[in-house]
């Protein structure tokens, strides 16, 4: 959302007095730029992409600083409330992910809807026993595949599945997952993911098919030195 000219400066200068930082669902932020006379309202995990997010080679994001190694927690409940926001009306039974950089963000999601949270195990392990779900994924930053896993004492027709994950590039990590619910006879009812490369069509494609796939920053394009969010409805 932006306010711009005469009306942004009012709102920037009123905002800035009564030191309101932020407002709505936690997930907003406001951002003030008295400059160019306007207030633009940016997603919190939008503006730490921008900050400490690192571009590598192989078009890979790296937000070890705040998501994928260090985790800040407090962003992290943001992110999981907001999935639980977006999903608060399908009666979501069990949140499923893959291991290991989905789990913290699956089950932030599933604490704030008070359901429980599978994640699919990459190797066959003797942990797993009676019958599994398997299904085949391709990893994009190992560039290798494998198998992934879960009993299927954990997800079973009676479910309603919400699948989790950090980052959706082309797709192949949830296309495994939703093929796993499948093979459950349990019922989809979408994809949550806290940062979805939009450039590389995985999230597109999905939504094509009839598949709801919610992301809460999608960066539509991304060079060496800039990043560009695709806006989204709050
Ligand atoms: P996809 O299967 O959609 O091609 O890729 C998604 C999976 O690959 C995610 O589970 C995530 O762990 C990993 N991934 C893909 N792109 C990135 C990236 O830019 N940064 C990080 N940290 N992980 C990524």
């Amino acid at each position: 959302m932006r306010f711009s000219g005469y009306f942004g400066l009012k709102m920037c200068e009123l905002l800035k007095q009564f030191n309101l930082t932020r407002f709505c669902n936690n997930n907003i932020i406001i951002k003030c730029s008295k400059t160019f006379g306007e207030v633009v309202f940016i997603r919190e995990l939008e503006q730490r992409i921008l900050k400490e997010g690192q571009i590598l080679p192989g078009e890979v994001l790296k937000v070890g600083s705040f998501l994928n190694q260090q985790i800040d927690t407090k962003l992290l409940k943001n992110i999981g409330d907001e999935i639980a926001r977006l999903y608060r009306d399908d009666n979501v039974t069990k949140v499923l992910t893959i291991e290991s950089s989905g789990i913290a963000i699956a089950y932030a999601a599933a604490l704030s809807m008070g359901i429980p949270v599978v994640f699919a195990k990459k190797h066959r392990t003797s942990n797993l026993s009676g019958n599994i779900l398997t299904s085949k994924v391709f990893s994009y930053t190992h560039h290798e595949t494998y198998d992934i896993a879960v009993s299927s004492d954990y997800i079973t027709e009676n479910d309603n599945v919400l699948i989790v994950d950090d980052f959706l590039a082309n797709g192949n990590a949830l296309t495994g997952l939703i093929k796993i619910v499948e093979k459950a006879n349990a019922k989809l009812a979408g994809c949550a993911i806290a940062i979805e490369k939009g450039f590389q069509g995985g999230g597109d494609a999905l939504r094509a098919k009839g598949i709801r796939v919610e992301s809460l920053a999608i960066i539509d394009k991304m060079t060496d030195d800039s990043l560009e969010f695709r806006s989204q409805e709050t």
